[in-house]
């Protein structure tokens, strides 16, 4: 996909940009650029622009306005020793974004102009690339349905937008584990929108996130839907648990589970670990019960953006309990640097997960 270049009138200037990413927080800095691709039924994708960052131009009767058929996607660019940019696993993005694009019923954009948009930003982009430790260019695709229309039917028209943001690290390496609110809303039925990345998913999720963060937890776990016993995932992040007898099990993708990538690649590295690693369902009774007996060693929860994060503390309506120590544990610690140096470039990519970019 070929993309047009519109020149940046008034770009940052290097001294503003140089202190911004020098202390870049998470998710509230942005770049110069941005990335836009129209859709409709007879032109189908067109109009792919690089352009500089700014606001949209929206009909208030635009359909993701009302119905909220919006899809999004979440990785990062890393920029390896060498100094080469390099993706991590992207295309599995872009197949996910067309998975999640299909259950919204929108259209799919090709994955190689996924890829070509995320490799056109990043390389205008590059000098937006944090200066902290641990730091990487967060990337944000999304496509938002466009077309002014009121009555409830698919959109005829889309945009495809891509916009990125310089990350520092979301929670330090060695940082305290996180302490985590079960909660008694759902965030996904049997049938529903679970396994598609789409911010509906996200609304219906904020009055849980802002009720463990009120009673002082950092993220909230979903229990299933239909019996309220089986562990589903975080807010954003997927699920891991470590027992004492070498096995390590994850919740199945039954359909209410978003399909992590950082979950994927994990059951990778842990089974190349030696592990036994299985998928299926577990109870939260079982969970308290086996970290009261020590079977239990360690949990953590793993995304894009926190990477993998060890499990402390966890409290429902029904009290609350400690997991291990209740601070990071060795096998979370290891699985954690082995991501974060295959991401970074420090230790070697057996299986093509790194792409290099320019
Ligand atoms: C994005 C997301 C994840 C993590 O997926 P990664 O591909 O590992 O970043 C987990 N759960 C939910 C609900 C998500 O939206």
């Amino acid at each position: 996909m070929q993309f047009e270049r519109i020149s940046h009138p008034a770009p940052v200037p290097g001294k503003t940009r140089a202190e911004a990413i020098a202390n870049p927080g998470f998710g509230t800095l942005f770049t110069d650029h941005m990335v836009t691709i129209d859709w409709s039924e007879d032109k189908e994708w067109h109009n792919a622009q690089l352009a500089p960052r700014g606001p949209l131009t929206l009909d208030p009767a635009a359909s993701v306005l009302h119905y909220a058929q919006e899809i999004f996607e979440g990785l990062k660019a890393y920029r390896l020793e060498d100094g080469t940019m390099a993706l991590f696993r992207p295309r599995e993005n872009a197949a996910r974004f067309n998975r999640s694009a299909d259950r919204l019923a929108m259209p799919n954009l090709p994955e190689d102009a996924f890829v070509a948009a995320l490799e056109a930003l990043v390389d205008a982009d590059k000098d937006w690339f944090p200066t902290v430790e641990g730091g990487s260019l967060y990337l944000r695709p999304f496509m938002i349905a466009t077309e002014a229309f009121l009555g409830v039917r698919p959109a005829k028209e889309y945009k495809f937008i891509l916009i990125a943001s310089p990350a520092g690290n979301y929670f330090k390496s060695g940082a305290p584990a996180v302490s985590i609110w079960v909660s008694d809303y759902t965030r996904a039925a049997p049938g529903g929108t679970g396994a598609a990345k789409c911010g509906g998913n996200y609304a219906a999720s904020l009055v849980p996130t802002r009720e463990a963060f009120d009673r002082g937890h950092d993220q909230v776990l979903f229990l299933d839907a239909a019996e309220h016993r089986y562990i589903e995932e975080l807010g954003g992040m997927n699920l891991f648990f470590v027992f004492d007898d070498g096995r390590i099990l994850t919740p199945p993708l039954t359909g209410t589970i978003l399909p992590g990538i950082t979950r994927d690649s994990i059951i990778d590295l842990a089974r190349e670990e030696g592990l036994d690693v299985v998928e299926e369902m577990y109870t939260l009774d079982q969970w308290r019960e086996d970290a009261a007996s020590g079977k239990l060693l360690e949990t953590f929860a793993c995304g894009t953006a926190a990477v993998v994060t060890p499990v402390g503390k966890v409290a429902g309506h029904d009290g609350e309990f400690t997991i291990g120590s209740g601070g990071p544990g060795q096998l979370t610690s290891k699985l954690r640097e082995k991501l974060t140096g295959i991401q970074r470039g420090t230790a070697e990519d057996t299986r093509g997960w790194v792409m290099r970019l320019g």
